[in-house]
């Protein structure tokens, strides 16, 4: 028989499992418990859209529009492109959803997203982000409660230790006018000595050769004129009530001039909040202020801000989670003891608690199965318990163990869990009442 070649995983993607799995679920936790409390609402959108979404509104010159977009032509011919970022999309659907009735609207949304990069630790082909948004609101408040949202998220994962936030203002338009003359005529200067594609920034967009990594560049970049002389009156009172608004919320911030966002859209504020812990990849939240976009995407004149962070950055700064536990593991020994612990089985999981079942090997196994899942209790059903209408149901926290009639099983096991003050699904609310278990007829 032929063999049959396994196809290989794409590069660039991941299967996220196991302790990785349970660091993903602990940042979309975090994050969906701190948006509740700033009372923004989730969004769900496309992980595709027409290109020009992305291209009109990110910038034909940035990387992720030049070279890093998934982009082809669907079997109707028309361009489609996977999202490379979230904020494009969120002001798509804020447009054609006709979300205006709503502005100001604080939306989160997260998921997948997708760029041609070359993947290495922390970058992937396909990642995820939380992203946080608010649409139709110019005041410098909107962008102080977007970054307290984001500070107290970082706390709440337990990483803000490490982590600055770094803050810019990048002006309203005469201001990037005046500044970008500015820069031109700097980088002018140093044509010959300029990395080639900052070259191509000069002509393009010359801010952006700030941001180069280029070794060759970051001489001249740090040399290069700062944008606070050529600050507007509005652009400079708008950035002052911003940081003023950070210190009375107590979020410590720190300026670096050298800040500007690698995506076009970008107005007055820019930040990112870095951290020095994940070596090149050392920005785990970035966002700024993106007055222009909606108007780019032929909207009307539409202020917003937002932020997007990288689920597998803030995942790998996490501390070792908890692994999942369970409240009890069922053991049946023999034919008629599997039977009866089928219903058993079902009935101690409408009642809500966790429970497995240990089918494969001898006592010992099986117990060692219940301790591996660190479940609290084995309700152990053998042909003597069957025959007493029974279950043996064992403490292995404190080694007790004792006979209880088979309707009773669900309330010793709860009475238990409260004694030891540990219950796997603590937090959640009981589809079923709490007197479920008595009143479901036993057979
Ligand atoms: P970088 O300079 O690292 O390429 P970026 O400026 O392209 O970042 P943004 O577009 O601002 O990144 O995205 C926000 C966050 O999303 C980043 O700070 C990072 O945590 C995460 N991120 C971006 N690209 C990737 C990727 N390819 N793989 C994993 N995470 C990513
Ligand atoms: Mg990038």
């Amino acid at each position: 028989m032929a063999r049959i070649e396994t196809p290989r995983p794409i590069r660039g993607t991941q299967d996220i499992f196991g302790d990785e799995q349970r660091r993903f679920a602990r940042v979309l936790e975090a994050f969906d418990h701190v948006r509740r409390l700033y009372a923004f609402q989730r969004v769900d959108l496309p992980v595709f859209e027409d290109t020009q979404v992305f291209a009109r509104s990110i910038g034909e010159t940035t990387d992720v529009v030049s070279k890093e977009m998934y982009t082809f032509e669907d079997r109707g011919g028309d361009s489609l492109t996977l999202r490379p970022e979230f904020t494009a999309g969120v002001c798509r659907a804020y447009l054609t959803q006709g979300w205006q009735q709503y502005a100001p609207l604080k939306l989160v949304t997260s998921g997948p997203l997708f760029r041609y990069e070359r993947p290495q630790k922390g970058r992937y082909r396909q990642f995820h982000q939380i992203d946080a948004e608010v649409i139709g609101a110019a005041e410098p408040a909107a962008d102080v409660e977007l970054l307290a949202f984001a500070d107290q998220l970082l706390h709440e994962l337990g990483i803000a230790e490490g982590v600055t936030l770094q803050l810019n203002t990048l002006g309203d338009a005469e201001t990037r006018d005046a500044w970008r003359a500015a820069l031109v005529a700097h980088f002018e200067q140093h044509r010959g000595e300029l990395s080639e594609d900052s070259l191509v920034r000069l002509d393009k967009n010359p801010m952006r050769i700030l941001d180069s990594k280029d070794p060759r560049d970051r001489a001249i970049a740090d040399a290069a004129p700062d944008i606070d002389a050529y600050l507007t009156s509005e652009a400079g009172t708008f950035f002052e009530k911003v940081t003023k608004g950070l210190d009375a919320a107590g979020v410590a911030w720190t300026r670096n001039g050298r800040l500007v966002r690698g995506l076009d859209y970008y107005r007055h504020t820019a930040f990112e909040f870095v951290t020095d812990r994940l070596g090149a990849q050392g920005t785990v939240l970035a966002g700024g202020r993106y007055d222009g976009l909606i108007e780019s995407l032929g909207g009307p004149a539409t202020p917003g801000v937002g932020w997007a962070a990288g689920v597998e950055r803030l995942a790998m700064l996490l501390a070792e989670p908890k692994a999942e536990r369970i409240d009890a593991v069922i053991v049946p020994m023999g034919e008629a003891a599997e039977a009866q612990a089928v219903t058993l089985l079902a009935d101690l999981r409408r009642f809500g608690l966790a429970v497995d079942m240990a089918y494969k090997g001898n006592m010992k196994r099986r117990l060692a199965k219940a301790n591996a899942m660190d479940a609290a209790f084995a309700v152990i059903l053998g042909d003597d318990e069957i025959a007493k209408g029974v279950a043996s149901v064992k403490d292995l926290i404190d080694g007790t163990q004792q006979e209880v009639e088979l309707d009773a099983v669900g309330d010793q096991i709860r009475g238990g869990l409260a004694r030891h003050g540990r219950g796997a699904m603590e937090g959640w609310t009981l589809f079923a009442p709490a007197d479920f278990f008595a009143d479901t007829p036993s057979q």
